[in-house]
């Protein structure tokens, strides 16, 4: 086992924060029903514009701050009120949005083996990518440290593709995300792998 979390640890004076992670406070977000277990992890993957990984318009975007006119693809992206908690850019920084004890704004209209709304139980992590490419290296090895750090908190049982709790509506994150070498890291670090359950 690699001691690959190094650098991500859980913050002892914010609750629900990642030391480690760049914390870029969203305002996209509220608070989680009460009693409801955070056990779903969801995988996103978002490129603004799409193919291009360079740039601030992502944590623009879930900040409320993304210039809509600055590119035509923005247009559509106007009075947009979303935000994942984590997201994990090509070269493996990771920035937090949103603490993990409160519900980010990442699923959408969803369900999950039988259970609506989404993000009311789950935490969104957002790789910068796109369905074209393949995601790197540095970003497998963060999402690994990144998933056996959540699961010291919260009880996750199960991880999914958005585009499995969005069937129809979100293809992310796409054909290049490599579940086999995602669980099998997570196995060979001595985790419970959570189950890629799919919704579908
Ligand atoms: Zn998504």
């Amino acid at each position: 086992m690699t001691r690959r979390g190094v650098g991500l640890r859980w913050s002892s004076a914010h609750p629900g924060r990642v030391d480690g992670a760049r914390w870029v406070p969203s305002p996209n977000h509220d608070a989680r029903p009460v009693g409801s277990p955070v056990d779903l992890l969801v995988i996103h993957a978002i490129s603004l514009p799409p193919d291009r990984f360079s740039g601030d318009a992502i944590e623009a975007l879930f900040t409320n701050t993304l210039d809509c006119d600055a590119h035509p693809y923005f247009d559509q992206l106007r009075d947009l009120r979303v935000s994942a908690h984590f997201l994990i850019r090509r070269r493996g920084e990771v920035l937090q949005f949103v603490a993990t004890d409160a519900r980010a704004w990442h699923a959408g209209v969803s369900s999950f083996a039988g259970r609506e709304r989404c993000n009311e139980f789950s935490i969104g992590i957002e790789l910068e990518g796109t369905e074209r490419h393949p995601f790197t290296a540095a970003q497998y090895r963060r999402l690994v440290a990144l998933t056996l750090l959540l699961a010291q908190r919260h009880p996750l049982r199960h991880v999914a593709a958005h585009s499995d709790i969005a069937p129809g509506r979100k293809w992310d994150p796409g054909p290049h995300f490599d579940w086999g070498r995602y669980l099998a890291a997570l196995r060979a670090a001595g985790a419970p792998e959570p189950a890629r359950t799919a919704a579908r």
